[in-house]
């Protein structure tokens, strides 16, 4: 007999990204104002026009139950805007509207693997990749991103985790949280080494929700679009950050065939039944007008504007390190110098209770120098230990993100600040 918690539960991980709001909580109601460096998401509201129009279908009541693979009329237009972008065929039928873009994630693990399947994901990545390939009892192989490849994976990397047993493999580009960005030519490589050497009925999850977000001047490429691979891959996208919706809850998964995006289609119906049909339309709007498309471009430069100030900010800082992210809007600081320095790897290192040396920097700077950032163990827990980094948010404001590298910088130096915090382990158990 077990206790009140079903066991399942202890499979869901910590999901810091949202842990740290009560951390930030805490440190404010202990007077500290926090600067906020770990949003992942745009700093300005949905556009006027997409709001407008969520209200006019409300206001005409366009508030009812609707179809739960999504409304016609909506992904009629998601099918037409992947095909054009991707220069693949695909039609509404393929289209499974959700509820935001994580959706795509369990649904995909809970529809594809079974117990004992072999699962390859990036790591540092999006958490909820291990939570649910855990979840769903397959073997987790994550692939972990290098700073010296600027997180790309390639070929040499990939091709020695790939067997008849790997039934999934999930790829993030640009990537959260390194801003790592994969070439048309390693998706190439990719898709050959996947074609030969996994599971005849493998799939890929792109997760390609920071499409719009490649800096530079360069394109995003789709795995879907390589020869034979729209039948192998299930693109997950969102309004989230294209669109800064992050709080409207919209996005689609674009499946290889019509009866996949009906497996999909029955998760969805047993978890929400469907996706609010007004937000739904909103979302159409939001693809089909042009003055949304400039928006999101005009975000991605102020993005690009703020990496080049900050990452040579950072690199100015004796031990802290970063390279320059090609997309998304992370960076991701090497901080193994100061946490040595700060004695945290040691302090860490004797004591199995304690989390990783990079937590601890995290909290510190959080409740002592008031910058919040999320650190390594957000992305991944999995062989991690021995990695030291940081995520900050160039999506954050450009005041923010001066006064937050220059709290980093003071936390990095804090050595008698950080032995002080070390004695009170109630912020960081
Ligand atoms: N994938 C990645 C890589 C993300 O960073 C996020 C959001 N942080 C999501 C998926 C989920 O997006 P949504 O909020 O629309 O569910």
């Amino acid at each position: 007999m077990g206790g009140l918690f079903a066991e399942r539960l202890a499979l869901l991980g910590s999901q810091n990204e949202f842990k740290i709001a009560d951390d930030i909580a805490k440190a404010e109601a202990m007077g500290m104002k926090v600067v906020r460096l770990n949003l992942g998401e745009p700093d300005n509201d949905s556009a006027a026009n997409i709001n407008q129009c969520a209200i006019d279908n409300i206001r005409s009541g366009n508030s009812h139950y609707c179809d739960p693979q999504g409304v016609l009329e909506f992904r009629e237009t998601v099918a037409r805007f992947v095909s054009n972008t991707r220069k693949i065929d695909v039609s509404p039928e393929q289209v499974l509207v959700t509820s935001g873009g994580k959706p795509s994630i369990p649904f995909s693990f809970l529809t594809y693997v079974n117990p004992g399947d072999e699962v390859i994901y990036p790591s540092p990545g999006f958490p909820a990749y291990e939570v649910w390939a855990n979840y769903a009892g397959a073997v987790l192989r994550p692939i972990h991103l290098k700073e010296e490849m600027n997180y790309r994976f390639d070929a040499t990397t990939l091709a020695p985790m790939v067997n008849r047993k790997t039934k999934l493999l999930v790829i993030n580009s640009p990537s959260n949280p390194t801003g790592g960005v994969l070439t048309k030519e390693d998706l190439a490589d990719i898709a050959k080494i996947m074609e030969e050497q996994a599971h005849p009925d493998y799939r890929i999850l792109s997760d390609e929700v920071y499409e719009e977000f490649v800096f530079d001047g360069n394109d995003h490429h789709s795995i879907a679009s390589q020869p034979g691979m729209t039948q192998r891959t299930i693109i997950l996208n969102c309004h989230s950050k294209t669109f800064a919706m992050t709080g409207w809850r919209i996005g689609y998964g674009v499946l290889p065939t019509r009866e996949e995006a009906h497996a999909f289609r029955l998760w969805s119906i047993n978890l929400y039944s469907c996706t609010p049909p007004f937000i739904q339309m909103a979302a159409k709007e939001a693809l089909d007008n042009p003055i949304n498309t400039e928006i999101t471009h005009q975000m991605k430069a102020r993005f690009q504007k703020q990496r080049d100030v900050i990452v040579p900010l950072i690199n100015a800082v004796d031990g802290m390190r970063c390279n320059m992210p090609g997309g998304a809007f992370y960076t991701f600081i090497n901080v193994a110098e100061v946490c040595e320095r700060l004695g945290a790897v040691e302090f860490s290192a004797s004591r199995p209770e304690v989390p990783q040396p990079s937590t601890l920097f995290q909290l510190f700077s959080l409740y002592r120098h008031g910058v919040a950032t999320l650190d390594r163990s957000a992305f991944g827990e999995f062989g991690s230990e021995d990695q030291h980094y940081l995520r900050i948010s160039l999506a954050s404001g450009i005041d923010a993100l001066k006064a937050g590298v220059s709290r980093l910088a003071e936390a990095s130096v804090d050595v008698e600040g950080f032995q002080a915090f070390l004695k009170q382990p109630e912020y960081y158990r």
